[in-house]
């Protein structure tokens, strides 16, 4: 069973990011566990301070090695005497990791790898200006970062690093086979169709035929085709990465090109400027 150790300030608003629905039902049947750390309960003096001023001149607040320290100490023997060891006795291959919007980028790929080869993570969340260099490079901490933008403190990437692995724990989803058709499930990274519900005509907008006829090959066939699509229109970073031959290419082409009038527009492809500039061969 996964489990993650969360470090952060924070506590109760981190536990509310994960105590709800898919995966809080998952920790409540103990699909996964958790242990969540308050920093505070290392910090320093009255006021268990955790922070102090940063040398150099720059504002904001910098949280201690020290204090970090104290408390990745006493999560390692923590979590050494809950008993983490495996069938054949060795301890669990284990991560620690650094929210950090320096670390490398998180995405679907590194959760699959990191759960090939991971069955417990510690996840450090910083705070304020951040955490002094020195206790990341002592403990050979890696950094990952959820984008290219700054938040105020490392709950929500936890969390999202966290709800990440879950989803993809057995049993979690109702259908394990749903996370297999889901955007960025397999590399290269496609994404999934347009999705359709009742009615089956809604404002002039009729779910395309194929979705009902029931023809598991055609439909199978034709998802592919309009994943590729839905890729070419809004991810064409990721198109590009494909490198689609020539021929494949074309019948893609061909392939939108039979589409109806009516299709598209229930597709949200009207209007998709298919060209032929591709690379590939
Ligand atoms: N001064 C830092 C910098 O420029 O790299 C940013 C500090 S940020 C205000 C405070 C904390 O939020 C960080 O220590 C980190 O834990 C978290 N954080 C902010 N943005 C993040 C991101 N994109 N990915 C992961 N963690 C992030």
């Amino acid at each position: 069973m996964l489990h993650f150790h969360v470090l952060t300030p924070f506590t109760e608003e981190f536990e509310n990011l994960i105590n709800f629905g898919l995966i809080g039902a998952a920790k409540r049947k103990n699909l996964f566990s958790l242990s969540v750390y308050n920093l505070r309960d290392y910090g320093v003096g009255n006021h268990h301070a955790i922070d102090d001023r940063p040398f150099g001149g720059e504002d904001g607040m910098v949280i201690t090695a020290p204090v970090l320290e104290k408390a990745l100490e006493n999560i390692k023997t923590q979590s050494s005497s809950e008993n983490k060891i495996s069938e054949q006795g060795q301890p669990l291959p284990h991560l620690t990791l650094y929210l950090s919007p320096q670390g490398q980028p998180f995405t679907q790929t590194l959760s699959e790898k990191w759960l090939k080869s991971y069955q417990s993570f510690t996840l450090i969340c910083g705070r304020y200006s951040g955490v002094d260099q020195r206790f990341l490079n002592h403990y050979a901490i890696e950094e990952v970062s959820i984008g290219d933008y700054i938040l105020s403190g490392g709950e929500l990437p936890a969390a999202i690093i966290i709800d990440t692995l879950v989803r993809q724990t057995k049993g979690v989803l109702g259908n394990d086979k749903s996370a297999q058709e889901d955007s960025f499930s397999q590399s290269p990274y496609l994404l999934e169709p347009p999705l359709f519900t009742r009615p089956q005509v809604w404002q002039n907008q009729k779910v395309p035929d194929v979705l009902l006829s029931g023809h598991h090959e055609n439909l199978k066939i034709w998802k592919k085709h309009i994943s590729l699509l839905v890729t070419y229109k809004k991810r064409p970073d990721l198109f590009m990465k494909l490198n689609l031959t020539s021929s494949e290419m074309d019948k893609l082409i061909h392939f939108y090109n039979k589409l109806t009038e009516e299709e598209k527009i229930s597709l949200g492809f009207n209007n998709l400027n298919l060209i032929t500039n591709n690379k590939g061969n």
